[in-house]
């Protein structure tokens, strides 16, 4: 437990009265029980020298500890940036979440992340006290466990969605986790409501404070009609993945620091992808706290953070799709690009069989290389833009998914005509998922803050580091600035 980010002594409290906000921080192993559980869990605590803390639940499987049945450690909020002392650890997580480590294991792992094996289980032991096939276990069994829980898929389905491949290995993982069969472990479950065919309801917790209604806002206010919805409090979009249509629509739970996600897609194999992009798209395993500590040492900022403790980064469904309304965003309002992205959708999308007013599927980039887009009324210059990008999207030299050379990504990005700085460092912002990147260029940015040059701006906010993204946001948010995407 050397390797503990947090102070014991933090973690103790945090136990002791059950704090939300440590919530996937670290996890408690109960000595007696042989259970490990989230930092909330309901059951009698335990005296502290009946417990010892694992900064990931990975570390307490790998030490010998299931995972507990009343807390379900599978729902706590993933593992935070404030790895950031990483940034190698946080992005091969990401490359785990997006793809396991079915392709090749640790060594093609650590090869796309330019290091060696060897160091990248190294990394991974002093992050997370648990090496990387460990943690990519852990994520399988967790997400077949929620699989199991929260919906009415057949057990052969819970294996193949969780990427176990046969049900003998899945059962046998299961069994061996929980010491109960998937069919027990579902009847322990709350009684599920039965949905419709190829439908399904999922809980992601948060750690609070979240503020969901700035997330919405933001969301709406640049939402592509027919594409996105927001309406009710909820937010929609339409799914297009491996030839097959769908939605997914996200609002806040009636439970605390819960968002409800409700997903329809008919290949559950999928569930894991999409989830785990909705997870990046809502900020969900951002950890409030460094960041708040340090962007409050801005008296400009300080009393945002107060009045809107919790703001989040607001991801995208789909890189291509961010980075296209980036460009249609340059030189125009915010109303001024919607409606481009209106005409653009309609011109060219795919009219899309979901329900909700969501007619359209975004263009595809294959599409929109040889369209012909000064038809929807937009300027020379930024039709070529978005051409080229489609272009180079197709021919594989931009490639959204998987980015593990931020810079060099952004590099190429920025080779493109019509791709300056501002829209490089937006799309890293929303796209990547970038907790330090920054637009300095904004002038909704230079106007909140009251700077009168980027130079100046990009000055001050040095000391925002590592999470100028956040400041921003608040910036946006002051009201002074509106960012132009
Ligand atoms: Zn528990």
């Amino acid at each position: 437990m050397g390797n503990l980010p947090l102070d014991w002594r933090v973690c103790s409290r945090a136990r002791l009265s059950r704090d939300p906000r440590f919530d996937g921080k670290f996890f408690i192993g109960a000595l007696n029980s042989g259970v490990y559980c989230r930092s909330i869990c309901p059951a009698p605590t335990c005296k502290e020298k009946n417990v010892c803390y694992f900064p990931s639940a990975a570390a307490a499987a790998e030490a010998g500890f299931r995972p507990c049945l009343r807390c379900r450690p599978e729902c706590s909020p993933g593992t935070p940036a404030w790895l950031g002392t990483s940034n190698t650890v946080t992005r091969a997580l990401r490359l785990i979440g997006e793809s396991g480590l079915e392709d090749g294991g640790v060594e093609v792992l650590a090869g796309r992340l330019g290091i060696g094996a060897r160091h990248l289980r190294r990394l991974f032991l002093k992050h997370l006290g648990a090496s990387p096939s460990a943690v990519a276990h852990t994520r399988r069994l967790h997400f077949a466990k929620k699989l199991i829980d929260e919906t009415t898929l057949s057990m052969a389905h819970v294996a193949q969605a969780s990427g176990f491949g046969c049900v003998r290995r899945f059962n046998a993982a299961i069994r061996n986790t929980y010491h109960r069969t998937p069919t027990q472990i579902r009847r322990l479950a709350r009684q599920i409501a039965t949905l419709p065919e190829n439908e399904y309801v999922f809980k992601l917790r948060v750690r609070p404070p979240y503020q969901w209604k700035s997330m919405l806002d933001f969301l709406a206010m640049r939402a592509t009609p027919g594409v996105e919805a927001v309406e009710h409090g909820s937010y929609r979009h339409s799914i297009f993945l491996n030839n097959l249509q769908g939605y997914f629509e996200v609002s806040l739970g009636q439970d605390p620091d819960t968002l409800n996600v409700r997903i329809l897609f008919a290949d559950p194999r999928s569930l894991f992808l999409i989830i785990e992009r909705i997870r990046r798209m809502f900020d969900v395993n951002a950890d409030w706290e460094p960041i708040a500590n340090r962007l409050r040492t801005d008296p400009a900022l300080r009393s945002q953070l107060c009045a809107k403790p919790g703001l989040r980064l607001p991801g995208c469904w789909d890189g291509f799709e961010l980075a296209t309304r980036a460009i249609l965003g340059q030189q125009v309002t915010v109303k001024g690009a919607t409606s481009l992205a209106g005409r653009l959708v309609r011109s060219f999308g795919v009219p899309s069989s979901a329900r909700n007013g969501l007619t359209h599927l975004f263009p595809r980039p294959e599409v929109l290389a040889d369209a012909k887009l000064i038809s929807i009324g937009l300027p020379a210059s930024r039709a070529e833009a978005i051409q080229c990008l489609a272009r180079a999207v197709c021919r594989g030299e931009i490639n959204f998914d998987g980015v593990t050379d931020q810079d060099a990504f952004l590099r190429r990005l920025a080779e493109l005509p019509g791709i300056g700085q501002w829209t490089t460092q937006y799309v890293a912002m929303r796209a990547l998922g970038e907790p330090d990147a920054f637009p300095a260029g904004d002038i909704g940015l230079l106007r909140a803050s009251g700077m009168n040059s980027p130079r100046a701006l990009e000055a001050r906010a040095e000391k925002w580091r590592p999470w100028r993204a956040y400041a921003a946001l608040y910036l946006w948010n002051s009201g002074h600035g509106r960012s132009k995407a």
